[in-house]
């Protein structure tokens, strides 16, 4: 191409190709990316393959919210946007984006409702706690808990469970932005009743125990159980709050998963406890609040409520997911998550084998079907991990391919493993899918 003879915007927006591309993409867009490219090219910069094609593959670009092929070994990968919906959870969220529905509307009394209705008594129900109410996320939850319980004064926390979650969750930075004031007991790796009996005064509000989700203290330890420290704070009536952080409705050991306590079991003893939608749930992201109905009264009356609440989707969502709960029995094969987490190395390690020679064909490197182990994810239960297997890529540099497998339009992500790309295939549910991605 010729800087000199560059043609004009309109004649270019008016031929066969540009006016294609108008049609996919809109006047305004085309304009604008032609003008910065016709900029380009009197500044120096040839496009390769002529005018057209460089105008094309400006505008043809695409999401960077695009569907990738989880597999990095994380069941529940925060950057990956954690858990999969059960299919009765992505009909009911597109209904609800469809058409109109009765979100704040009693359709009995035909007066206004609350839209934390369509979850209350699912919640009462799975959970065995007085009310509930839901908010953002779980960490939207702690928040607005705290807040309502504790503004101004003190709550009282292990030292060992002032926690640091991935994405800024700090335990006591939250606890400041509350306005509540932290009151540290014990020790990292030991707190007894008596810590807490001693730090109890007038000043305290609340005592507070925390999910230490994505660490483990083990060796010589000692902790407060839930329902010992509730015994401690109910005859001076403090309230004891419990963040369950991943929060489980059924008991997981069958997938694979033993000693999570359940949302019941932690509702049994605390006065509230709080819990997340998207983690082992398998909803969308959401923060539940379950317990004494006085307490989730106040909550919902704190003006922070509003700024928190959920929008119609999410709550059609995860009403079809709560109602899974229902039927325990048939979760396994209607929760991808729960699906996914319990998979079998059986299973998991034959696919490896069947997939290994079309993906090695199709990437040109040489491939070893190998054992890994997979991780539950996003700060649940950090120390167990789920025999899997997968695929060592071989070939050089690992990062190298690592960017190779980002930059395909479906993006396969793995993970580096004693210098080598591996892809666990714990969830992988397309086969076929990902060797067309590989092509
Ligand atoms: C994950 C987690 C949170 C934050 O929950 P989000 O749903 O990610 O906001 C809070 N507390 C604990 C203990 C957690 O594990």
């Amino acid at each position: 191409m010729d800087k000199r003879s560059l043609p004009s915007v309109d004649r270019v927006l008016r031929s066969p190709e540009g006016a294609a591309l108008v049609e996919r993409h809109g006047r305004v867009p085309v304009t604008e990316a032609l003008r910065a490219l016709l900029d380009d090219i009197r500044a120096g910069a040839m496009p390769p393959g002529g005018l057209a094609a460089a105008l094309a593959a400006r505008l043809d670009v695409p999401s960077t919210l695009r569907p990738v092929f989880n597999l990095t070994g994380t069941v529940l990968h925060t950057n990956l946007g954690r858990a999969l919906l059960a299919e009765a959870a992505i009909e009911a969220a597109v209904a609800a984006m469809r058409e109109p529905v009765a979100l704040e509307l009693d359709l009995e009394a035909g007066r206004r409702g609350e839209r934390d209705n369509h979850l209350r008594s699912l919640l009462r129900e799975l959970t065995g706690a007085e009310d509930a109410t839901v908010v953002n996320n779980n960490a939207a939850a702690v928040l607005i808990a705290l807040n309502t319980l504790a503004e101004g004064r003190e709550a009282i926390v292990s030292r060992g469970e002032l926690i640091e979650i991935g994405g800024a969750f700090r335990m006591p930075d939250i606890m400041e932005r509350a306005g509540v004031r932290l009151r540290e007991v014990g020790t990292t790796n030991r707190t007894h009743a008596r810590d807490y009996q001693a730090a109890i005064g007038p000043e305290t509000a609340l005592l507070l125990k925390v999910h230490p989700s994505n660490y483990r203290i083990e060796g010589f330890t000692a902790e407060v159980s839930p329902d010992q420290l509730a015994a401690i704070g109910r005859h001076l009536e403090i309230p004891l709050m419990n963040d369950l952080g991943s929060g489980t409705l059924i008991d997981l050991s069958a997938f694979g998963i033993p000693g999570e306590p359940t949302v019941r079991e932690a509702a049994a003893a605390a006065d509230l406890v709080t819990f997340s939608g998207d983690k082992l749930l398998g909803g969308p992201q959401a923060g539940f609040i379950v317990g004494r109905a006085d307490l989730i009264a106040a909550i919902n009356r704190n003006p922070l409520k509003r700024a928190l609440r959920l929008d119609k989707i999410r709550i059609a969502a995860l009403e079809a997911t709560l109602r899974l709960y229902r039927d325990p029995d048939r979760l396994a094969e209607r929760m991808p998550t729960l699906r996914l987490l319990g998979r079998p190395h059986a299973e998991i390690r034959a696919l490896a084998e069947r997939l290994a020679p079309g993906v090695a064909g199709r990437l040109g490197v040489p491939v070893e079907v190998v054992d890994c182990a997979s991780q539950v994810g996003s700060g649940a239960l950090p120390v167990e991990s789920l025999p899997s297997a997968g695929l060592r890529l071989g070939g050089g540099d690992p990062e190298a391919l690592a960017a190779r497998l980002r930059a395909l339009p479906r993006p396969v992500l793995g993970r580096i493993r004693d210098g080598a790309m591996l892809l666990d295939l714990r969830c992988l549910t397309d086969p076929e899918g990902l060797l067309a991605a590989l092509e």
